[in-house]
């Protein structure tokens, strides 16, 4: 994973642009670098491009999109950049929020009305610390769909993007100026390629166990629900680059993971009014401080396993989900019509099942207050039909990694800007600041894909070259780039 010197390149071909990682934030920088009419070649280590984004539920929060507006949504990108603020204590790049908020809108229309995403705003619930509805999505709501629909659009646009090519070295002058990179085949061969910009959009470094363990101890024993191929490359190649890294104990965790379908089961039941309890029949935290940090609390209870606890109505905006379909489908909720069924399903205690259901409904009638510190009065009390699903908590992504200014440019220690190095989604420094509990749903594939989108347009200049041509209606994706003779 070394950087390496390129007077010992002969680059086998040049483009003006290379995109390592073919997930939501470098097909969003490719579009955008394609929109423009310049060459841009996506190198992606698996044979099919997914990456954690096809693992996601797919949902993009944005402020001021066109669905928004026809739903009468009064949101603005000031009121997102405070949601995020808010939700990280302020501890996070104050301009880098704002730059993405004020393109996330911007970006989500330019998805859908020049690229052809069919996206829906997602309506009837809202996630812990967004103050508007704002999550957009496949119908489907599944990152499967997010991500072969990014994918079909890369193709008719044009875009090359070649598979099994898993990026190994980076070639750089002694000031940080890229100069090409080389890939690795699946039989053993490689091969270079020189470029004027490139684009770190390779995630972070969760699928990479020694890493995890030295930057999020808190989580090295956690299932990784994340996809494998993101080894935190970005993040060593910063460090030999001399980039500025930050936050690297921060990350994405997930408190409602049915085990082992390593899913998550939407936070939208708990928001509605559902709650944890442990396999004592007790409740443990306040579940409405956020899905991220939750996952700690779970795993911190006997056995890392605790039980979501819903009603029906919970329940109706899960069915959206396919993944819930599918985890219903496999017997992974649990449906029971009164608590003396519940406590057979689940095999929690009755009596402790029966105490907390009714301090929870106590507090949703204002006639209690939670000791834990959560307001119940915002949903009506559980009533049967019960649901329940038992979870644990996992880390999902890392949230830390190169810092980057608001064309995703990747800054030097000293914050001056690298010449012609641009990094975004897992790879960049996220936007929840030094923790866990700065994760606020959506962080992820709105850092992949604003960072994405900024990057793509502010490596333009970077690669000297005139907008010269239109991008082309459809091309064969996945082809082998022309060789220069
Ligand atoms: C289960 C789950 C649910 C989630 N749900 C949501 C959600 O609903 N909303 C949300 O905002 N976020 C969600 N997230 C987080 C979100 O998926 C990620 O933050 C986002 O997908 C990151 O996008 P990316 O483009 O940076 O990385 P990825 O989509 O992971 O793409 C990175 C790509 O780089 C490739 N790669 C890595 N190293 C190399 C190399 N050296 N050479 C070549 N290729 C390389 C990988 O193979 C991969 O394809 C979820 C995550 C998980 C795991």
């Amino acid at each position: 994973m070394p950087v390496l010197d390129p007077a010992q390149a002969q680059f086998d071909i040049h483009v003006p642009a290379v995109v390592v990682g073919g997930g939501a934030c470098g097909l969003t920088a490719a579009l955008t670098l394609a929109d423009a009419g310049l060459g841009v070649l996506v190198l992606e280590r698996d044979a099919n491009p997914s990456g954690s984004t096809a693992l996601s539920a797919g949902l993009v929060p944005a402020a001021g999109s066109r669905l928004q507006r026809e739903k009468d949504i009064a949101d603005t990108p000031a009121i997102f950049a405070a949601d995020i603020a808010a939700k990280a204590h302020h501890e996070n790049d104050a301009e880098v929020v704002r730059a993405v908020a004020e393109v996330s809108g911007p970006t989500i229309d330019w998805l859908m009305d020049t690229h052809g995403l069919d996206l829906h705003l997602v309506e009837g619930f809202r996630y812990p610390g967004h103050s508007q509805l704002r999550m957009h999505g496949p119908h489907s709501q599944t990152g499967a769909d997010l991500q072969q629909m990014l994918l079909v659009a890369a193709e008719r646009a044009g875009v090359d993007v070649l598979t099994s090519a898993s990026v190994e070295d980076v070639y750089a002058d002694a000031d940080g100026r890229v100069r090409g990179v080389r890939f690795v085949r699946p039989d053993g061969s490689s091969e270079t390629v020189g470029c004027d910009v490139l684009i770190l959009a390779c995630n972070g470094f969760g699928a990479n166990a020694e890493m995890v363990r030295q930057y999020i101890p808190e989580m090295a024993d956690a299932a990784y629900c994340g996809h494998e191929s993101n080894t935190g490359d970005a993040v060593r190649w910063g460090e030999a680059l001399g980039a500025g890294l930050a936050d690297l104990g921060a990350y994405q965790g997930h408190g409602s993971v049915p085990f082992p379908h390593r899913s998550p089961l939407t936070w939208a039941v708990i928001t509605l009014g559902g709650f944890q309890v442990n396999t004592e029949g007790k409740r443990f935290a306040n579940e409405m401080s956020g899905y991220s940090e939750h996952a700690q609390e779970v795993l911190k209870q006997p056995g890392g396993i605790a039980w979501d606890i819903y009603d029906a109505r919970c329940e109706a905006p899960a069915l959206a989900f396919h993944d819930y379909r599918e985890m219903q489908a496999v017997g992974a909720i649990k449906q029971a019509d009164t608590l003396e069924a519940l406590a057979t399903v689940t095999n929690l205690p009755l009596a402790a099942l029966r105490e907390t259901l009714a301090q929870a409904t106590a507090c949703a009638a204002g006639e209690a207050t939670d000791p834990l510190g959560r307001d119940f009065t915002t949903s009506p009390a559980l009533k049967p039909p019960y649901r329940a699903a038992r979870i644990t908590g996992a880390l999902f992504h890392t949230q830390g990694g190169l810092t980057v200014d608001t064309d995703a440019r990747v800054l030097r220690q000293d914050g001056s800007p690298m010449p012609n190095l641009f990094a975004g989604g897992g790879a960049a420094r996220g936007l929840c600041g030094p923790a866990a509990w700065g994760y606020l749903s959506g962080n992820g594939l709105l850092s992949a894909v604003m960072l994405g989108r900024l990057g793509g347009a502010g490596s333009e200049p970077a690669t000297g070259r005139v907008r010269t041509r239109p991008a082309p209606s459809a091309m064969a994706r996945c082809r082998r780039p022309t060789r220069r003779p």
